[in-house]
C-alpha cells in the first residue's frame, strides 16, 4: 500500500526538482538524490516517498493513490513526467506482453494508439483544457475524435487505469499572482457564463474565479 503524498511547500518543491537531472524533453531524467531498491527517495516531513511518484503528482495533479506509477522507459530512477504513467498491475502485465509482441515486428507506420498511449492520454485529459483534444491528436498522430472518445470514456474503458483515473479527483495547480492580475482584468468586463471560460483559460476551478471576483481571495491585488 502506498501512502498519500502530502501537500508540498514551495521550498519542498524547489528542493525536489533540484535533485532531478533534467535533460532534454524526451530523455530520461535521473534522480540524483538518495535511493532504495533502485528507486529515488525524497524526504517530506519525516517520511520518504518515491521520487517518481512525486514527479507524477507534481506534473499531473493526480494522487497515484493505490496505483503504481510505471515507467515507459524501464528506468526506475527516471523522473521525466513524459515517461511516467499510472497503471494497475494488470495494465502493466498487458503492456509488457504487448511490448514483447511489438519486438517481433509491428508495422511502424500505422498510426494506432497503443494501450500505453491511451493511459497517458487519459491522464493528460484529466486536467482538460480547451483545444487539448486537437493538441494531443497532433502529438499522437490520430484524429481528434479518437482523443475525445478516450476523454468521454466511449473507448478504452476496459483499461483498468483509464477507469481508475476517470474517477479520481485532480487538484488544480495554484494560481500565480500574474495570473490573478490577468483574471482581474478579464473580470472587469464580466458577463454571464464568463466564469467557466476563465476557469478553463487559467486551468483553475469555477469556485476560484468566483472567490477572486467576490474579493474572498487575492483581495490585496489591485488592477
Ligand atoms: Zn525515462
Amino acid at each position: 500500500m502506498y501512502r498519500e503524498i502530502p501537500t508540498r511547500t514551495i521550498e519542498a518543491r524547489t528542493r525536489f526538482w533540484a535533485k532531478i537531472d533534467k535533460r532534454s524533453p524526451d530523455d530520461c531524467w535521473p534522480w540524483t538524490g538518495c535511493r532504495r531498491d533502485g528507486y529515488g527517495l525524497f524526504l517530506l516531513g519525516r517520511t520518504t516517498y518515491s521520487a517518481h511518484r512525486i514527479a507524477f503528482l507534481e506534473s499531473t495533479g493526480i494522487q497515484p493513490q493505490h496505483l503504481c506509477v510505471c515507467h515507459t522507459c524501464d528506468m526506475p530512477l527516471c523522473c521525466n513526467p513524459k515517461h511516467l504513467f499510472l497503471g494497475t498491475n494488470a495494465d502493466n502485465m498487458r503492456d509488457r506482453n504487448k511490448k514483447g509482441r511489438q519486438a517481433k515486428g509491428e508495422k511502424l507506420h500505422t498510426a494506432r494508439l497503443t494501450e500505453e498511449n491511451v493511459i497517458k492520454i487519459s491522464q493528460a485529459q484529466k486536467a482538460y483544457f480547451h483545444g487539448q483534444d486537437v493538441a494531443l491528436a497532433g502529438e499522437y498522430g490520430v484524429a481528434s475524435n479518437a482523443i475525445r472518445a478516450i476523454r468521454t470514456g466511449e473507448h478504452w474503458a476496459h483499461l483498468e487505469s483509464v477507469k481508475a483515473v476517470s474517477s479520481m479527483r485532480v487538484s488544480k495547480p495554484q494560481l500565480t499572482e500574474q495570473q490573478v492580475v490577468k483574471i482581474k482584468n478579464d473580470l472587469k468586463t464580466f458577463r454571464r457564463g464568463q466564469g467557466k471560460i476563465l476557469a478553463e483559460k487559467y486551468n483553475t476551478t469555477l469556485k476560484a474565479i468566483y472567490r477572486i471576483r467576490q474579493g474572498v481571495t487575492w483581495s490585496h491585488i489591485h488592477v
